[in-house]
């Protein structure tokens, strides 16, 4: 995993969310979310460098 990869997704910009099916113990699904960390971009947020002076 490269270090400007978002640990949350691990670079993928999503992530899997389970979803229970009607309470059922064995529908139990996966949706992807857009990750809430990177907003999808699959990118740490870091501050731009400021090019001050
Ligand atoms: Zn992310």
């Amino acid at each position: 995993m490269a270090p400007e990869d978002c640990p949350n997704c691990g670079g993928s910009g999503y992530v899997a969310k389970p979803v229970d099916l009607n309470g059922k113990s064995d529908g139990v699904a996966f949706i992807r979310l857009k990750c809430p960390a990177c907003g999808g971009t699959g990118r740490k947020r870091t501050v731009p460098p400021t090019t001050a002076g």
